[in-house]
């Protein structure tokens, strides 16, 4: 292998490829040659529609206009996600992008709220965040504003299949060589192991110094050739299947996913421009295909546009993320149910981290790869940690399922976190997790774990201060919002909605 990398090439043209290839295109430029290889007979997974708000970053980098991004993907805002009937049935909550309250030094919001509610004070801890307030009134405009109260941050649903071919003509134009074929055999290096090239089924072969293995849950390269070894957290997290249909638009688009239990795994319904994407994420030992496709179908709530369709999966990681001179991206790296949405995230952050340990003219360091490993791991550890509290902390006790999950035995890094919340509302900030406090205090409250005492800084406040606070912080909360348009309105203003 030559010292320096010269030629990358990506195998695989779903989301993790054209993400990969644009990123590259944008941030290497020609100091690489980058083809990408894809087979149309194999075609791509397509579902994942619902994204996180440092998908910005990406945008941004990228230099993409959002109007016309909205349009060609058809996409909608994402302020939040809804969670109906997790904590227990019946109930409801938001874990929304925002954050409640204003930041206060040593002391989180939420202390001060539980102390308002221990005074009698009647105040919904969701009325103190700018996200839940226009996801509820399905209103939307992006706010430009140094006052940290009024800050939305928000990201997008999109169609996935659109979303590829946007980028694929982003980073088609910037140089990138799209090779239509079969990948039927890969030559490596007899002394070092290093992939060489790939062979396609028509006698072609694609040379590369590094390649970048986004060709699915086969792991064609890391799996089928480096043979890493996959860890598996099916015993954490058991639903293995989803079976997905689209249907018809409701009237109005909601600017939030909606993520609903159900008796052995859960539903999702994202709001395009167009349709509405739907899906049942379930456990297939405690229910059948024909079962999850008639609950989906009872549930949709339009009519479907096509049969659904299943998906199997397998819940974990590749043991190494990077191996060899191949690095993993997408589902070839790892999987974890859609019910945060993060594995677009996880794609943008792989390819982030690569570009952030991009080989020097000196070739591949092991230490390099030996860091990527490690965020690559943390990362996962933690992404899988907040999606199991979504199941462990439920009162639902209708199903084996739910009971199982309940009792279960967590990993000890969530099983201290927990403990260190419920006894004073503390939690401690993890440097690669990517959900923040906020977002772990809505999923702790939202599940009905309440910690058992409070920061002295909250009941060293006076009570009718207090009150008079909250009550012109609501207040000033809910003020953008009369000048807010409908997120229909908004999306109509970029030329989207047919
Ligand atoms: P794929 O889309 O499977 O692409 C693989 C590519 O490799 C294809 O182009 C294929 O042609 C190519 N390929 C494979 N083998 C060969 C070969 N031998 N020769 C040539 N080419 C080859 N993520 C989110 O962030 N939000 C969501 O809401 C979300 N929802 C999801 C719902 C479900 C049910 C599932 C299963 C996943 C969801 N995801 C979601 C995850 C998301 O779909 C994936 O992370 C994303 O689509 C990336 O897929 P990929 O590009 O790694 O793989």
């Amino acid at each position: 292998m030559p010292a320096a990398i010269e030629r990358i090439v990506i195998v695989g043209g779903g989301t993790a490829g054209w993400m990969a290839a644009a990123l590259i295109a944008r941030v290497l430029g020609d100091q690489v040659r980058t083809t990408l290889v894809e087979s149309e007979e194999i075609g791509i997974i397509g579902v994942g529609e619902a994204t996180i708000p440092p998908i910005q970053h990406v945008n941004a980098t990228l230099g993409i206009d959002e109007a016309a991004f909205l349009r060609e993907t058809k996409a909608t805002i994402k302020l939040a996600i809804r969670f109906d009937d997790w904590g227990a049935p019946g109930e409801s909550y938001f874990h929304t992008f925002g954050a409640a309250g204003r930041g206060i030094a040593f002391c989180p919001f939420h202390h001060f709220w539980h102390r308002a509610r221990a005074e009698g004070i009647d105040a919904h801890y969701w009325d103190f965040d700018l996200n839940y307030l226009c996801a509820r009134a399905g209103r939307f405009a992006p706010i430009q504003s140094g006052d940290p109260a009024w800050s939305l941050p928000y990201a997008y649903h999109f169609d996935s299949s659109l979303y590829g071919q946007f980028l694929r003509r982003y980073s088609e134009a910037r140089g990138v060589t799209r090779v239509e074929g079969m990948v039927s055999a890969v030559e490596r290096d007899g002394e070092r192991g290093d992939v060489t090239s790939l062979v396609l089924r028509d006698g072609r072969r694609v040379e590369g110094d590094l390649f970048v293995d986004c060709s699915g849950a086969r792991g064609l390269l890391i799996q089928q050739q480096l043979n890493v070894g996959y860890e598996d957290w099916g015993h954490w997290l058991p639903c293995d299947r989803a079976i997905a249909v689209p249907s018809e638009r409701f009237a109005e688009t909601a600017p939030y996913t909606q993520s609903i239990a159900r008796t052995a795994g859960w539903q999702w319904r994202i709001p395009l421009q167009h349709r509405n994407g739907n899906g049942l994420v379930y456990s297939s030992r405690h229910l059948s295909d024909d079962q999850a496709a008639a609950l989906l179908l009872d549930n949709i709530g339009s009519p479907a546009l096509a049969d659904p369709r299943v998906i199997r999966f397998r819940t974990g990681r590749a043991r190494r993320q990077w191996h060899h001179n191949v690095v993993a991206v997408g589902l070839s790296s790892g999987f974890l149910e859609p019910l945060e949405s993060t594995s677009i995230y996880l794609i943008q952050s792989a390819i982030v981290r690569l570009l952030h340990f991009f080989p020097t003219a000196g070739g591949l360091d092991p230490l390099m790869v030996a860091e990527y490993n490690r965020h690559s791991q943390v990362e996962y550890e933690t992404v899988r940690d907040f999606i199991i509290l979504h199941y462990h902390a439920t009162r639902r006790d209708d199903s084996a399922f739910w009971r199982d999950l309940r009792d279960m035995v967590v990993p000890e890094r969530l099983a201290a976190k927990i403990a260190l919340f419920r006894a004073g509302g503390v939690l401690t900030q993890d440097p690669l997790d990517i959900f923040l406090e906020p977002s772990w205090v809505q999923v702790l409250l939202g599940q009905g774990i309440v910690p058992a005492a409070r920061h002295p800084l909250a009941d060293g406040v006076d009570a009718r201060q207090l009150a008079e606070q909250l009550r012109e912080l609501a207040a000033a909360k809910r003020e953008p919002l009369a000048k807010m348009p409908r997120h229909d309105d908004f999306l109509r203003a970029c030329g989207g909605i047919a």
